[in-house]
């Protein structure tokens, strides 16, 4: 039973689209708050644009907060005290709410169309009883004279003149309620203590609280987190990312807004909520790591900083990059092989082996920042390289003396029948030895030969990887075919 003083905070998604990283945030942060004091969420989902409204997203919403260990104790899939969770099931809840209000005179009919809003039209004055009758009627609130202020609890008090408030539209001439309204009569018959949600609802609050004030009912305590900004400018949308200076190499590069993108792409979600909190809460410190549990212990509503954060796609990736480097080499192989494969495909990855693979990825652990680099930065076991830049040609110092040097070095390694770590570090170690060379001027060209890179891991371990013809071939190939520039 809900008990008087019972913390309820509901996330209340709009099930129009993908999950929104602003959206997560917020479903986050109601999470922690009723962890961290006691209390219980809600998941109401706001299904009332039918047009809009798809099943496919709402399994997104699911999805999303699952994947992120964000739990709900009463909705979709759960029940509770509410005779549904879906705001379209709702509508005659709505509708017994919204007769209170016309029974107490707190509203009017109206059968203004288009542009002439409430401002101008008289139907207030009008005769009401015909106006009820007309098909097209709507029902429009009465806002009283006055102001309304909240006392938020990020943003502190915030006033608002009713003047700058239209008699807004509670039912339609469909008899549906509107977003505001169904809000506030869900919210209260949900019995929700707390309304914790994104700034950009700030401007629905007033409207809210005169609706609780005309229905006799204490509004919910306010909390409205900063927005999440795009780097590139303007709200985090994806319209807005869509924009052609939106490039991987760009400093404000933003790959994607809805949450199953990272989840796609190899993001751990421990280190997709630390990033979120961290984006607009702190414990006072410069603590930067917070598995979900710690957040839950340290959150306090007073670390919500006011002020709109930046989306910062650097700062997440060195996170997830954090994360990975902190699994077991067990849990990197399993969560890493699925990208693997799909970038390689079964067969080629099937035939290369499983103790190859648990060889090579954990080579990877320190070198990928989400999971789906893998296969970019593994490409080179699969293909050989055929194209090298001009500037690695030059790193490398490839010139007539270093190619000399690799035909001889290719004689050696030619005559070793074992291509082990610890015969090729010994064989290679020799060669430099003998010939008075530093290790780099024969390792660098040969990395670029067998990768097409520069960076890789140890050579020793990539060499024994790609194995000992291939190696030759590779080698070979680019004494013969890359010219000295
Ligand atoms: N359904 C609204 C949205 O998705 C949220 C409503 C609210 O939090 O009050 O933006």
């Amino acid at each position: 039973m809900m008990t008087e003083r019972e913390i309820r905070v509901r996330f209340a998604p709009s099930p129009t689209g993908q999950l929104h990283i602003g959206s997560v945030r917020t479903a986050l942060f109601n999470y922690l708050f009723v962890k961290s004091g006691g209390g219980k969420m809600v998941l109401r989902i706001e299904d009332t644009d039918e047009q809009r409204s798809t099943e496919e997203s709402l399994r997104t919403i699911i999805d999303g907060l699952r994947w992120l260990g964000i739990d709900w104790d009463e909705g979709p899939e759960k029940g509770g005290i509410a005779e549904s969770y879906y705001q379209s099931e709702r509508v005659e809840i709505h509708r017994e709410y919204a007769q209170k209000l016309i029974d107490a005179g707190k509203t009017y009919y109206c059968d203004c169309t288009g542009d002439e809003g409430p401002t101008t039209c008289n139907c207030k004055n009008k005769d009401q009883e015909a106006l009820k009758n007309s098909p097209n009627s709507v029902v429009r609130f009465n806002i009283p004279d006055g102001i309304t202020e909240i006392d938020d609890l990020i943003r502190g008090k915030v006033k608002f003149n009713n003047l700058d408030i239209k008699d807004f539209v509670i039912l339609k001439s469909n008899g549906n309620p509107v977003y505001n309204f169904a809000v506030v009569v869900d919210d209260i018959t949900m019995g929700i203590t707390h309304v914790i949600r994104g700034d950009d609802h700030l401007s629905n609050t007033p409207k809210q609280i005169l609706l609780y004030k005309a229905l006799g009912v204490e509004p919910p305590i306010m909390a409205h987190l900063p927005l999440i900004l795009s780097p590139l400018g303007g709200k985090l949308s994806k319209r807005q990312i869509a924009k052609p200076q939106n490039t991987p190499d760009s400093q404000n590069y933003v790959p994607a807004v809805n949450v199953e993108w990272y989840c796609e792409n190899g993001f751990l979600p421990e280190a997709f909520v630390n990033y979120l909190a961290r984006l607009c809460w702190s414990n006072g410190t410069d603590e930067e790591f917070f598995t979900l549990d710690e957040l839950i212990e340290k959150f306090s509503m007073k670390g919500i900083s006011p002020t709109a954060a930046l989306y910062d796609w650097k700062k997440l990736k060195w996170y997830n990059g954090n994360y990975i480097r902190n699994l077991s080499v067990e849990r990197f192989i399993d969560e890493c092989m699925p990208f693997f494969i799909k970038a390689h495909g079964k067969e080629a990855v099937d035939e290369k082996g499983e103790e190859w693979c648990s060889k090579l990825l954990p080579l990877y652990q320190e070198r990928v920042e989400y999971f789906a680099e893998i296969g970019d930065k593994t490409k080179f076991y699969f293909e050989r390289p055929v194209e090298f830049t001009p500037k690695d040609i030059k790193k490398v110092k490839w010139n007539d003396e270093t190619r000399d040097l690799l035909k001889e070095f290719l004689l050696d390694i030619c005559a070793k029948s074992d291509f082990t770590v610890e015969n090729l570090e010994s064989t290679i170690n020799q060669f430099t030895e003998q010939k008075e060379i530093k290790l780099g001027r024969i390792m660098q060209p040969i990395r670029l030969a067998v990768s097409g890179t520069r960076a890789t891991p140890g050579l020793y371990d990539v060499l024994n990887l790609i194995g000992k013809e291939e190696t030759i071939e590779r080698v070979k190939w680019f004494i013969d075919n890359v010219d000295v520039i």
